[in-house]
């Protein structure tokens, strides 16, 4: 595997003892195989964990239980030379990439940085055919944008950039925190195209995070719809999609409000805000309260994920059980 997440959960405000204590992930397992290259989505609504299993991965927050995987190692004991080559393997692209720019400095200062940190090259003239490459690669031209200033470009140039610099250095990962979110329908679908053809051309897998299912549906080869904090449903994002099983993911696939299933996914397709406070008490279905086909049982333990099909559909609801 390349990339494994073994029960992985994450509880902020848990060392003082308080009670506002915030599950943001419970029991999280994910696994990414080194090839071939995939896409794997992580849909959910606005507060249900998304950006804590970006950072856990990322190494900027430290799980409370479970691992991160690389390569067959766990990140957290990893030695110093390992964690080089993962602080290259693994890159990140974020949602508003502005803030990791230096206003002072031009565009091509970020590239300029990236071959310096990463000992890429000596030859200068190498230097800007690799610069002039990863721009192209996600469709940019290198005069255009190196000698301009971060605030002169727009918010999907900047966002390309950081593709661009991510594609420089060949990682085998590249984790994008709700990378589209910000920019509007012409260019989401530009820069989806970009980890589209990385990930073909350059065998490069993604951790795309979403609160659109639609876009997860558009570039996910797999897909992990959180719900608070848990798997609500995982799988093959074709089957999962086509055929939820879980409640909750039924409700936000039928709520597409276009009848024709051909055009179905074409719109932008938002998570409702999430209507509960959470906490480390609740026990049971986190889905309990706006579920409309509860059961008893349900209140007393967080359902298992249960297998649907022969593939590695999975859902956690009781309703599969039987
Ligand atoms: P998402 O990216 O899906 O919106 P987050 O991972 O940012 O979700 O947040 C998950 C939950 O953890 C939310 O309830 C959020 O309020 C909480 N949370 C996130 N970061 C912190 C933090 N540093 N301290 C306390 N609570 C946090
Ligand atoms: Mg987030």
């Amino acid at each position: 595997m390349l990339l494994e997440i073994r029960d992985a959960t994450k509880i902020y405000g848990s060392s003082g003892g308080s009670k506002d204590e915030v599950v943001a992930l419970q029991d999280f397992n994910l696994k990414i195989p080194k090839s071939p290259a995939s896409i794997t989505a992580i849909a959910g609504e606005s507060g249900s964990g998304k950006t804590t299993l970006a950072n856990a991965i990322l190494g900027f927050v430290k799980l409370t239980s479970g691992q991160v995987i690389y390569d067959g190692q766990d990140i957290a004991h990893a030695a110093r030379a390992q964690m080089k080559d993962y602080r290259r393997d693994v890159q990140a692209v974020f949602q508003d990439p502005f803030g990791v720019y230096n206003p002072f400095y031009r565009v091509q200062h970020v590239f300029y940085q990236v071959i310096r940190n990463f000992g890429l090259n000596h030859n200068r003239a190498e230097w800007q055919q690799m610069i002039e490459e990863a721009l192209n690669a996600v469709g940019l031209r290198g005069q255009d944008v190196l000698r301009k200033y971060p605030h002169q470009l727009s918010g999907g140039q900047r966002q390309r950039i950081m593709m661009a610099r991510a594609y420089m250095i060949e990682p085998r990962l590249i984790v994008a925190d709700e990378p589209v979110s910000m920019v509007d329908a012409s260019l989401r679908a530009s820069i989806l195209d970009v980890m589209l053809r990385l990930k073909e051309e350059k065998g490069i897998s993604f951790l795309y995070i979403t609160h659109d299912l639609s876009t997860a549906y558009q570039v996910g080869d797999q897909i992990y719809v959180l719900y608070q904090g848990s798997v609500a449903e995982k799988g093959a994002t074709f089957s999962v999609i086509d055929r939820p099983r879980h409640p909750y993911v039924q409700l936000l696939v039928d709520s597409v409000p276009v009848p024709d299933p051909d055009v179905k996914w074409e719109g932008e397709v938002v998570f409702p805000p999430e209507e509960e406070m959470r906490s480390s008490v609740a026990s049971g279905c986190r889905f309990y309260s706006r579920c409309s086909q509860r059961l008893d049982q349900c209140l007393q333990q967080q359902p298992p994920l249960y297998q649907v099909d022969d593939s590695d559909h999975q859902v956690a609801c009781y309703l599969m059980s039987t």
